[in-house]
């Protein structure tokens, strides 16, 4: 396993913990250069087990179904940050080849770690702080001003587990907020934009980049991509740069999809890492020459990164909850992709596919 020769030649297998959406399309797009993906998830009916080669059905951690994995995978990736370590230090114990790295996945799993990192590596964010009580939060308060965002260090997505907080009096209430758990206090991005960036590493550290995405959330819930983003040379040569510090100080091996705040003085800060492929890069399955899932399983299986030009401009809108059923109408429109994941069940909030919606690039 870990005697793996690189590039992976067609007909040799990817593993993939997790079989969401992600999953699906990775697989998908491993099948299209003649892979075999083999998906372990502990849902039998998980999205990408349905179109997975090889379904392992069990939990991220059970030693056998890590087993199972890494006998038929050549390589193994991973397609949402949550992975407990524990399946990493088993896979590691087994030889596995796994991309990207363990030391990558472990310091996207903690904000707190993640914003040091960003920061040791000359990359801008907001100020923050450590919290490990309502002490910390009140001291805090005085250290960087108010209001602050208390986020959990772990877990929660989606703005899940986070909580404002202006006033020290607030302190205890907010830290049951989040949990009461070990979190990170942040000060106001104030931001006028949200963009994100999805970069790419190969093997042989060439990195990819693609044009930047514009994202507007509604409650909490990514719904919308806008792409290319209309940005001046300066932003694109930040986000170029963060990219590449990023991508070589992480040693990285894969896609990666990068949160930008854009604040009014066109300064971009990092707000967080997916050590993934990533929701607002959806638009480059019918916006780009190779788009995002492709490009993860070429860097994981040692091929040449695909190039990244955009070749239409897309509004990517992902379908949440019932909004799929609305299928019939969306595929009758000619310019919309329609992306649907094979979720059985509808429940609010769950996203259930996306579309495509392309226009011609101009200028
Ligand atoms: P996160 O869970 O860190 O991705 O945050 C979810 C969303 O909360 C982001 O997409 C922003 O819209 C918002 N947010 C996160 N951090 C900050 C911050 N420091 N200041 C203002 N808004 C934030």
């Amino acid at each position: 396993m870990s005697d793996v020769a690189f590039p992976l030649p067609p007909g040799s297998t990817i593993g993939v913990l997790g079989g969401g959406q992600l999953g699906r399309m990775l697989a998908m797009a491993a099948a299209r250069l003649g892979f075999d993906v083999a998906v372990l998830d502990p849902e039998r009916d998980a999205p990408a087990h349905r179109v997975a080669a090889q379904a392992i059905v069990g939990d991220y951690d059970d030693p056998e179904a890590l087993e199972a994995l890494a006998s038929l995978a050549d390589v193994i990736t991973f397609e949402f940050e949550n992975v407990p370590a524990r399946a990493i230090e088993i896979l590691e114990t087994l030889g596995a080849e796994v991309a990207p790295s363990g030391r990558a996945l472990a310091i996207a799993q903690d904000r707190l770690d993640e914003k040091q990192f960003l920061n040791e590596a000359g990359e801008p964010t907001v100020a923050f702080a450590a919290i490990d009580g309502p002490d910390d939060i009140v001291a805090a308060l005085q250290k960087l001003g108010r209001p602050l965002l208390i986020k959990g260090r772990r877990g929660g997505y989606d703005g899940k587990g986070q909580a404002w907080v202006q006033q020290p009096r607030e302190a205890k209430a907010v830290f049951a907020a989040i949990g009461g758990q070990p979190g990170i206090a942040e000060t106001p991005a104030d931001f006028r934009r949200e963009l994100s960036v999805i970069a790419a590493r190969g093997r042989d550290g060439e990195i990819a980049l693609y044009p930047l995405a514009e994202n507007h959330h509604e409650d909490g819930i990514l719904r919308r991509t806008v792409a290319p983003a209309k940005v001046t040379p300066q932003t694109m040569a930040q986000a170029e740069r963060i990219a590449a510090t990023l991508l070589s100080a992480l040693g990285y091996v894969g896609v990666i999809g990068i949160e930008l705040f854009e604040r009014d003085d066109g300064r971009l800060l990092v707000n967080e890492f997916a050590p993934r492929v990533h929701n607002t890069g959806h638009w480059t399955l019918d916006g780009c020459e190779v788009d995002q899932f492709e490009q993860h399983i070429r860097a994981v299986a040692g091929w040449p990164l695909g190039p990244t030009d955009a070749i239409a401009r897309v509004e990517m809108t992902n379908l949440i909850g019932e909004q799929a059923n609305d299928w019939k109408r969306l595929s009758a429109e000619p310019e919309t992709r329609l992306w649907l994941y094979g979720k059985a069940d509808v429940r609010a909030g769950r996203k259930m596919g996306h579309v495509n919606r392309l226009t011609p690039l101009r200028g």
